[in-house]
């Protein structure tokens, strides 16, 4: 039997990369961030000095850029291109660069495409925005993973902290809000709840009982 695809959707900063990874794991499927796609074409259009908006320098840009995501023993590393940028794309600036990328079309098609090629044989642990009702609609598992907007604001403004970016919390919880307002708002893929995903508010409980949670339901759908 094939192994189900499992969908995590979500706001920033709701915990999905974090319980995504463990869950992945755990049940020993494939993690895909799709958020760190975006983030890696937002930064090449950053460094490029480009408007971060449908052009044709945008169009080009998507058509000539690689963007992987490679396992390890650790997690994954993210390339674009042949440079590893995982580290590169988790500031501030890539997070609303990568907001400001994903909502023009060109970036979308080039994106989808690669997550489909990736996700489709099952046995993934896809995570984003979009997963659920634009990526793969028909995925057997779906979550969407929320939290309130302080306490998702704090948690991103903690580990920009622990990698010495310095930021204040106040600015931290406008950036996320602003993020959330642009990612559901925008024409295309919006942030939206799929009717049939599970709702998981992550406010209240640690990272290890919303693993606990999603490993039940994905074994149940798995049979096993
Ligand atoms: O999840 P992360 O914060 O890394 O995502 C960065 C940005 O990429 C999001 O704010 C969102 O605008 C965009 N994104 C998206 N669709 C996805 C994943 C991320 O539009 N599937």
């Amino acid at each position: 039997m094939k192994k189900p695809i499992v969908v995590i959707d979500g706001p920033s900063g709701a915990g999905k990369s974090t319980v995504g990874k463990l869950l992945a794991k755990d049940i020993g499927y494939l993690y895909i961030d799709t958020g760190a796609m975006y983030r890696a074409i937002g930064l090449k259009a950053v460094r490029e000095g480009l408007q971060l908006k449908e052009s044709d320098a945008l169009r080009g840009l998507c058509a000539r850029t690689e963007v992987r995501l490679v396992q390890d023993s650790g997690g994954f590393k993210v390339y674009l291109d042949d440079e590893d940028v995982s580290e590169a794309i988790r500031t501030p600036e890539m997070g609303m660069a990568a907001s400001a990328v994903s909502a023009q079309p060109c970036v979308r098609e080039r994106l989808l495409q690669l997550q489909r090629n990736l996700g489709e044989g099952g046995g993934v642990v896809l995570e984003g925005r979009d997963i659920g009702t634009v990526v793969f609609p028909e995925a057997e598992v779906k979550f969407y993973l929320d939290a309130n907007v302080e306490e998702r604001a704090r948690r991103r403004w903690k580990e920009f902290r622990e990698k010495g970016i310095e930021t204040d919390l106040r600015k931290t919880i406008e950036e996320v809000s602003k993020r959330d307002y642009d990612d559901s708002h925008r024409e295309i893929a919006p942030l939206k709840r799929a009717a049939d995903a599970v709702v998981v508010d992550s406010s209240g409980l640690s990272i290890n009982e919303v693993v606990a949670l999603m490993k039940e339901k994905v074994l149940e759908v798995a049979g096993n």
